[in-house]
């Protein structure tokens, strides 16, 4: 008898991996383990994690904006970005988010729609991690449907004046700059904001049982006063934050596995040690089939993430097909963590192992970047022509 085999190992997806993708991969999972794996339980269970030394660490290793061109940025493929997303999430899903906001939210609204002087004045230093951004779309009453967001922009002279609440906010509370989308007298607009600029202030969102090793707040806008610089000049209505998400979900597609591959792993461990009715756990054809079925989904979702990755790094990556892996693999993911956990029993309740901590984190990774239901209906909207969002 061979083995025992990783579960991404029986389909050889390395295979699919360019060298270079790979060795970047390779960096990444190393400093997973070696840094942030001994104390990610410890963060997760105070609710309480070091967002700015580690964004300084992820800076050195190139990974905030990396996939980006120019400004200090790495300028990676995008299929290494996902890698890197993948390792980080098999962490915990609040590492990666604290990557993914930076890098795919705030970081990329600046360079795809900001003017020569705003990339020059934000990026470099979020590329390193010495500034932090959040991305502030979604508000109390309009996360679905951001299109019906309160806050507002007003003219005020040259300057703008900004109005309104933005509710569950990733590194909120901890960001230097506040990339906020507010209505305007013509459409929706983004503006930079700077966050000691008088009237911004943000609130921690406390209690939180999901992405607890991730800071999440409310920010609140009460006469934002700015220069008519601090508008992002190439974004105009809902598109402009829209084309961001499509960036942040890209990386969700790749990173909801890390998490499902560190708790199929986990449990596979767990399984050839545990006896049970004098027998390996892990001996058993119920076990079996369980860790089959689920290295099965977890190798399509791969193949699915790698072939979203091609065409993304061709320039030719459909919108729709971001939902489908979105949809699957954090579907997928969030079925494998909960499946594990039976295989651990009462064992599986606690920090000490991966497995409710990853499938709790997964509770909000299915909710943000679009929930599991808005990509239902783009999906569904794609294959019948009918919009059913209202
Ligand atoms: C930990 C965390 C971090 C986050 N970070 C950020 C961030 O950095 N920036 C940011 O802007 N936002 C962020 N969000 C917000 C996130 O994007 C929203 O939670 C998400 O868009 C869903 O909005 P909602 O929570 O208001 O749910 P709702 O929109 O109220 O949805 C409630 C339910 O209704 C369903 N639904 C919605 N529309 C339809 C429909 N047409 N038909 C049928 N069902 C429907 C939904 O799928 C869901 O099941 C974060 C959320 C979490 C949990």
């Amino acid at each position: 008898m061979t083995g025992p085999l990783s579960p991404l190992a029986l389909l050889d997806t390395d295979s699919l991996i360019g060298e270079e993708d790979r060795a970047m991969r390779d960096t990444v999972r190393s400093f997973v383990d070696d840094r942030l794996r001994p104390e990610i339980a410890g963060w997760y269970e105070r609710g309480d994690v070091p967002v700015r030394d580690l964004a300084l660490e992820f800076g050195k290793l190139g990974l905030l904006g990396m996939h980006l061109e120019g400004y200090g940025c790495a300028g990676t493929s995008a299929t290494a970005y996902g890698l890197a997303c993948l390792e980080l999430e098999a962490g915990d899903s609040g590492l990666r988010s604290i990557v993914s906001v930076q890098g795919s939210l705030a970081m990329y609204a600046i360079w795809k729609h900001g003017s020569d002087e705003q990339k020059e004045q934000w990026l470099p230093r979020m590329a390193t991690g010495e500034a932090i951004g959040c991305f502030g779309l979604t508000e109390p009453d309009f996360g679905s449907n951001p299109g019906g967001m309160r806050t507002r922009a007003v003219r005020d002279g040259g300057d703008w004046v900004l109005t309104g609440n933005k509710m569950w906010i990733t590194n909120g509370s901890v960001a230097d700059v506040a990339v906020v989308w507010a209505r305007t007298d013509d459409a929706v607009r983004g503006f930079v904001v700077p966050t000691d600029t008088p009237g911004f202030s943000a609130t921690e969102i406390k209690h939180k049982m999901s992405l607890r090793a991730s800071v999440t707040a409310e920010l609140a806008l009460d006469q934002v006063r700015l220069p008519d610089a601090a508008m992002l000049p190439g974004a105009q209505g809902l598109s402009g934050p829209l084309s961001c998400l499509t960036e942040a979900r890209f990386g969700i597609v790749f990173g909801a596995l890390g998490a499902a591959r560190d708790c199929l792993e986990t449990t596979i461990a767990y399984a050839r040690e545990r006896e049970i009715f004098d027998r390996q756990l892990a001996s058993y054809q119920l076990t079996q089939a369980k860790l089959a079925d689920m290295s099965v989904e977890l190798g399509k979702g791969m193949l699915l993430a790698l072939h979203l990755g091609r065409l993304k790094d061709e320039g030719r990556l459909p919108a729709p097909a971001i939902s489908v892996g979105k949809l699957n693999n954090t579907r997928e993911a969030i079925a494998i963590a909960r499946e594990c956990r039976t295989i651990l029993g009462a064992a599986g309740i606690t920090l000490e192992y991966p497995l409710m901590r990853h499938a709790n984190n997964l509770e909000s990774v299915l909710t943000y970047e679009g929930t599991s239901e808005v990509h239902q209906l783009v999906i569904g909207q794609a294959l019948t022509g009918e919009s059913a969002f209202r």
